[in-house]
């Protein structure tokens, strides 16, 4: 298949690939291509802020010859075919040696749910994020609302024509650089918690919203404080229906947990490789074998769970194995990296030294966003197992 095919109107006529068709035509355009993406390769090794261009670029790229189109649906700008063929891109990028923006990771949490809630949204925006043109954070967390997120105090109000949204979101990954935000809100103060929520989409350029980033362990602004001071949000930027905002975010989860897993094992994968050409691996083949069983753990369970979702069918509470298996093995990974690096990771200052700093320090984080791995475990025992609920939970 060649760089034509990709990029030729008129698209929903093409037929999708198959997967292994997909993912051989991907990796020869790759190799084909490997020159001119020698900058998108030494982006794997930048400094957060110096990376940002090079990646947006590299998606446009990939959007624009095709690659990233194919996964969606033509009614949303896609070119058909399934979420097999996303996960076929993000394996094969790392494969490469390339790197993807983090904006994907967001997208691909958030995209799939405003799909199914709200077509004509995703009509309106999913191709702009798929390009790179958006950047897309999510707003859930607050200071007073993390594991219990439904108990969640940032206001949304409705007027004639708005709604108006005030509140404080907190860890809001890479508000910095991103121009839309997902704000899950209370707009019904008289219905349990989990059901008077809402789910809009913000512009984070709107008067009222201010973004205060945080700097994590890691060196880097990778979250932000996000207020909402009586922001106007029009009315058609509700996402779906009023009230839907928890089974929205019960849905998106189950992407967040899957996709998500899987593009950070395509990563883990490529780490591992890394860390195999660095001095002192070979004096730890059992820590580097036990590494390369938890990433492979975590492929083949995130596979299986895409592929349910792929098929319509829904993981639920189960899919907290996926996320329980990322956290484990991203921590392993970069704590064999540790081991094997010793010193140079801690001390040393050239480029990649910083790199695997920066991802050591990251990897504490696995067992906490996304929920973390306590509150996994407990849905595990409750849900899929059917043990009695926790003392402190079950009130
Ligand atoms: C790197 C990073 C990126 C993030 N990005 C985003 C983002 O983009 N958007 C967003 O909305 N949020 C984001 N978060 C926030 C994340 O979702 C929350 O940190 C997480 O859900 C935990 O909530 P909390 O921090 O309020 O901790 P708490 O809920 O206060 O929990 C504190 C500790 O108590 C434990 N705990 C709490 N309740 C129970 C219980 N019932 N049983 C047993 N243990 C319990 C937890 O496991 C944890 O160890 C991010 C967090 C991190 C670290």
């Amino acid at each position: 298949m060649s760089e034509v095919a990709f990029g030729e109107a008129p698209y929903g006529v093409l037929r999708p690939p198959a997967p292994e068709e997909f993912r051989t035509a991907l990796a020869g355009w790759f190799r084909a291509h490997r020159d001119e993406l020698s900058g998108v390769r030494a982006a794997r090794g930048a400094a957060r802020a110096e990376a940002h261009e090079v990646l947006l670029d590299f998606q446009r790229r990939l959007y624009d010859t095709g690659w990233t189109r194919w996964g969606w649906s033509p009614g949303v700008g896609g070119l058909g075919g399934s979420a097999i063929h996303r996960g076929i891109l993000y394996d094969e990028v790392w494969a490469a040696g390339l790197a993807i923006t983090e904006g994907v990771f967001a997208f691909e949490t958030m995209a799939e749910m405003l799909v199914r809630f709200d077509p004509e949204l995703a009509a309106r925006f999913l191709p702009a994020a798929m390009r790179g043109d958006d950047f897309w954070c999510q707003g859930f967390s607050e200071p007073e609302a993390g594991s219990d997120l439904a108990a969640l105090r940032t206001r949304a109000t409705p007027d004639d024509e708005h709604w108006a949204l005030s509140g404080q979101k907190v860890w809001t990954s890479n508000a910095d650089v991103a121009n839309r935000c997902f704000v899950l809100a209370r707009s019904n103060a008289g219905v349990a918690p989990h059901r008077g929520l809402s789910m809009f989409l913000v512009d984070l350029a709107a008067p009222g919203v201010t973004v205060r980033p945080l700097l994590a362990m890691t060196g880097e602004p990778e979250f932000a404080e996000v207020f909402l001071d009586n922001v106007r949000v029009s009315r058609d930027r509700l996402i779906g229906q009023p009230g839907q905002g928890w089974t929205q975010t019960m849905y998106l989860l189950q992407w967040e947990r899957s996709m998500y897993g899987w593009q950070r094992q395509a990563w883990l994968h490529s780490r591992l490789g890394d860390l195999l050409g660095e001095a002192g691996a070979a004096d730890r083949p059992a820590e580097l074998g036990a590494a390369f069983v938890a990433v492979s753990a975590l492929r083949a369970r995130c596979r299986d769970s895409l592929r349910a979702l792929s098929r319509g069918e829904s993981p639920g509470p189960e899919i907290s194995v996926d996320k329980i298996l990322l956290a484990s093995a991203e921590q392993l990974v970069m704590d064999v990296a540790r081991e094997v690096l010793g010193d140079r990771l801690h001390f040393d200052d050239d480029r990649a030294a910083v790199k695997w700093r920066r991802d050591f320090m990251y990897s504490r984080a696995a067992s906490i966003y996304g929920g973390s791995a306590e509150i996994q475990r407990s849905i595990i025992a409750e849900r899929c197992l059917g043990l009695p609920r926790e003392p402190a939970r079950a009130g």
